[in-house]
């Protein structure tokens, strides 16, 4: 670990929106404004309420940006909008006719150096439907918890592999450390895309929002009715409700509380695990993968990748989704992850189909130090932790995430509908509550 910013720190966002300098004496301060936090801090102003929104960045986001390369626009963390038919920023950004499109359905598939026959395409299919169904049913049977990998079952065959594979990445974490009774409550079917990158649509969310950047909380203090929150610059705000949203994983050691959190909440914060999922940005023109926007499955080689998702909206940008042990394989070094890359591609393309291949970026979420991880893992035997931090503190202290999430979990969306739930609960109270 060096001090260096991560990679992704180091360049700008493509879309910074107009802010509100946050008022001196809130009703209710918002800890964070990435998804979680805008949505709470939105829902907030519609109730009414006067909030200030205290964010440790010099931006608004969080693990969602899109940064402008080459002239393109490019999502460094977020870049699928999950669930459609059950995420609250395409419901949103319809109504705002924010320019949304369809995930492709089918991806690439390539064996070796051939493309996929359409009988692996199938058997491929099939693999991954008996899997889904079978962690489904197995984490409902009334059981203890126990590892979703323990519920994949026989009769995958050469695909088993890989179905662990692509798991363990949506996870964040290899399956054999993720809790079947929460991986199979992530919805995951139904995915669109925006034009311009996730982050540049959270980025107009932000628009007006009074929001203090570069100001990283310390401390929460429950003072008579109401709270304090201290900023590492020594300041303080006292609102009448706190809602935190910085991940988990921040919050462990970041965020003093005092009087100190109860015992089931600091249990359910340490319990969960990071989840590490990172994007390789490639910039490859000639690539073989043709249309947009379509993963492609690598199999057949010595390296077994678990995602690439081609040609971004169109463009020569591709993704390299890394997991867990393609980042533990190369120490997490930005040069030995490119160096991997190069070697996994060449065995599909050959070392030729390269030549205009450039990386310009690898990020490093869990270097960064206000997020720590991708998003928050249950491991076995922890899955009540997510309902565990939907109860408030003391009727002044509320959590928000997309570690609160039941079936959005890791999700943008997940995050904004926590944040927007919290921000209901905060504002119930403090409307109701006599002076
Ligand atoms: C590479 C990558 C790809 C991803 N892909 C997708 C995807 O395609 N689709 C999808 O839906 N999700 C994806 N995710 C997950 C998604 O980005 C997160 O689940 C979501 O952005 C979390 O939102 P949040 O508000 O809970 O947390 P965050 O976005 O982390 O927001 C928390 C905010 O709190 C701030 N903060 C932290 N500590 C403090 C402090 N002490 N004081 C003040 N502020 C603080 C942080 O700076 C941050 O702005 C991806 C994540 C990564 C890293």
């Amino acid at each position: 670990m060096t001090d260096k910013p991560p990679a992704h720190a180091r360049f700008r966002p493509s879309s910074i929106p107009r802010l509100a300098p946050p008022p001196a004496n809130p009703d209710i301060v918002v800890i964070g404004a990435g998804a979680a936090g805008i949505g709470a801090a939105r829902r907030l102003l519609e109730r009414g309420l006067s909030v200030a929104v205290l964010e440790a960045r010099d931006r608004v986001g969080g693990r969602a940006v899109t940064v402008r390369l080459r002239g393109h626009a490019v999502d460094l963390g977020a870049h699928w909008l999950h669930a459609g038919s059950i995420n609250p920023l395409v419901r949103l950004g319809r109504a705002r006719g924010e320019p949304l499109r369809r995930a492709p359905q089918d991806s690439h598939v390539r064996v070796g150096r051939r493309p996929g026959r359409p009988e692996e395409m199938r058997a491929s299919a099939r693999a991954f439907d008996l899997a889904d169904r079978a962690m489904t049913l197995a984490a409902r049977d009334g059981g203890p918890d126990r590892p979703a990998a323990d519920a994949l079952p026989p009769g995958l065959g050469p695909w088993r592999a890989r179905v662990a594979l692509v798991h363990g990445l949506v996870s964040g974490r290899p399956l054999g450390e993720v809790s079947l009774h929460d991986f199979p409550s992530l919805e995951y079917g139904d995915n669109l895309f925006i034009a311009g990158g996730y982050g540049a649509y959270l980025a107009r969310l932000a628009h007006g929002l009074p929001v203090a950047l570069s100001t990283p909380v310390a401390g929460v203090a429950r003072t008579g009715e109401g709270v304090r929150v201290e900023t590492a610059a020594g300041a303080a705000v006292s609102a009448r409700a706190v809602i935190v949203t910085a991940p988990v994983m921040v919050l462990r050691e970041a965020i003093r509380f005092d009087p100190p959190l109860p015992a089931s909440i600091r249990a359910a914060i340490d319990g969960f695990s990071n989840g590490i999922y990172e994007h390789a940005v490639l910039h490859w023109p000639s690539s073989p993968f043709r249309g947009a926007d379509r993963l492609a499955s690598l199999v057949g080689g010595r390296h077994a990748p678990p995602g690439l998702l081609t040609r971004i909206d169109g463009t020569p940008f591709h993704y390299v989704e890394l997991d867990a042990p393609s980042i533990a394989a190369t120490g997490g070094d930005e040069d030995a992850v490119r160096r991997l890359v190069r070697r996994v591609l060449a065995e599909h393309v050959g070392s030729r189909g390269l030549r205009d291949l450039s990386i310009p970026l690898v990020s490093q979420w869990r270097r960064d130090p206000w997020s720590l991880g991708s998003w928050a893992v249950v491991p076995p035997g922890h899955a009540p932790a997510r309902a565990a931090l939907r109860e408030p503190v003391g009727e002044r202290i509320w959590f928000a995430g997309e570690a609160l999430s039941h079936r959005q979990w890791g999700t943008v969306g997940g995050a904004y509908e926590e944040g927007a739930r919290a921000a209901d609960a905060a504002a119930d109270r403090v409307l109701n509550r006599t002076p």
